[in-house]
């Protein structure tokens, strides 16, 4: 199987459960981890 946000192969093992999809467990992490980072994608909050 793949992770459905970064299309990387997974085992079925690894994967985490995010909002119904099966990611890895970076992407799960990093849906998990407040922002830290900006450019990622994730978060939505745009600052001008
Ligand atoms: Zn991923």
């Amino acid at each position: 199987m793949e992770c459905e946000i970064c299309k990387q192969k997974i085992i079925e093992d690894d994967a985490c459960e995010l909002q119904g999809k099966q990611v890895c467990e970076d992407c799960f992490i990093e849906a998990n981890s407040p922002a830290k980072s900006c450019g990622a994608g994730i978060g939505g909050a745009a600052k001008g």
